[in-house]
């Protein structure tokens, strides 16, 4: 399966009736950068800087940081790399970080709220980041934003560093882009709102929101099979966000394991997502089916699982690629 993926590794991700859909992989480790060459991706949507503050003793200095994001940078070369910054909390604990232990983790004091409470951490953290990123461009998107208040803060944060770091006379990079993940239901409900703000872009993080949306724990086996992300009403919510991000004209991505999966892509390129960020070896099987689908056909099908009643419409999304031969 391997060769097979490979013998179309270097085509781009167009779908049969000719969109061009940019397939990019999910990172956290340098490691990881290793399939960004090897499956051909259009680049990293979504780097997960949590992870190498996970595996040290200590929280790593800026230096230390600095040198990590341009490695990253440098093995991605031409391509674009969105860093997330830091995602902790939840289920993703530092070890020499000791907290009071939360009832609800998930919902508890993590990702941005931590670090909007502790600046300095992300202060540090974007001064990286701009160095780092030397003249290139620099992506940065926050995580667990819940409300069009905390994207402002967290940007200001960012425009104090770029400022701070221009003073010092650091280069600054060639094109500063901020986004977002939506990943707290309440946001979409203050979408209109951050599409004025001038959001550079989104990125649905569609683990957390459907575990928020569903109120089911993304952890917990005993669930997975009753609430399903190819349901009418994850698809209807998916639906919205593209409606508002296409009239805005703001580029939006899903970067959630469900784009990993060849079936639930299908879906969401029908509802008109263009980017997609998937775990690497997800690449090879999403653009196989890119290549064999034919979109605009699929559209109207999607549209009409929209209204049904049903808890999963995964069965007919499959009977309908096997009818159509994806
Ligand atoms: C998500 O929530 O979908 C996501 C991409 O972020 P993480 O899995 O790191 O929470
Ligand atoms: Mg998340």
């Amino acid at each position: 399966r391997r060769a097979f993926y490979q013998s179309f590794r270097d085509q781009p991700a167009v779908s049969r009736d000719g969109y061009r859909i940019k397939l990019m992989i999910n990172a956290g480790l340098l490691f990881d950068m290793e399939g960004l060459v090897e499956s051909g991706a259009d680049g990293v949507g979504l780097y997960r800087t949590e992870i190498p503050f996970m595996a040290r003793p200590s929280l790593p200095s800026v230096e230390t940081q600095t040198e990590l994001y341009d490695k990253v940078l440098e093995l991605a070369g031409d391509k674009p790399v969105t860093f997330r910054t830091l995602d902790v909390g939840g289920d993703k604990l530092l070890p020499y970080w000791n907290r009071a232990p939360e009832d609800n983790p998930a919902m508890g004091w993590r990702s941005i709220r931590i670090t909007l409470d502790r600046p300095a951490i992300l202060r540090e953290q974007l001064r990286a980041l701009i160095r780092a990123s030397g003249q290139r461009e620099l992506r940065v998107m926050f995580p667990m934003v819940a409300n069009v208040a905390e994207f402002r803060a967290a940007r200001k944060v960012l425009m104090a560093e770029l400022a701070r770091e221009a003073a010092r006379g650091t280069p600054p990079p060639r094109r500063v882009r901020v986004g977002t993940m939506l990943e707290v239901p309440s946001l979409i409900w203050q979408l209109p709102a951050l599409l004025k703000d001038g959001v550079d872009f989104i990125s649905v993080g569609s683990n957390d929101l459907m575990q928020f949306t569903f109120a089911a724990d993304r952890a917990n086996s005993r669930l997975a099979g009753r609430y399903d992300p190819l349901s009418p009403a994850a698809l209807s919510i998916l639906h919205r966000v593209v409606t508002l991000c296409d009239a805005a004209a703001v580029p939006l991505s899903l970067c959630g394991e469900m784009a990993s999966r060849p079936l639930d892509a299908m879906a969401l390129v029908a509802l008109g997502f263009r980017f997609l960020s998937v775990a690497a070896p997800g690449v090879g099987p999403v653009k196989q089916m890119l290549l064999s689908t034919n979109i605009d056909q699929v559209r109207p099908y999607v549209e009409t699982l929209l209204d049904l009643p049903d808890a999963s419409v995964r069965e007919n999304l499959r009977s309908f690629a096997l009818d159509h031969g994806i």
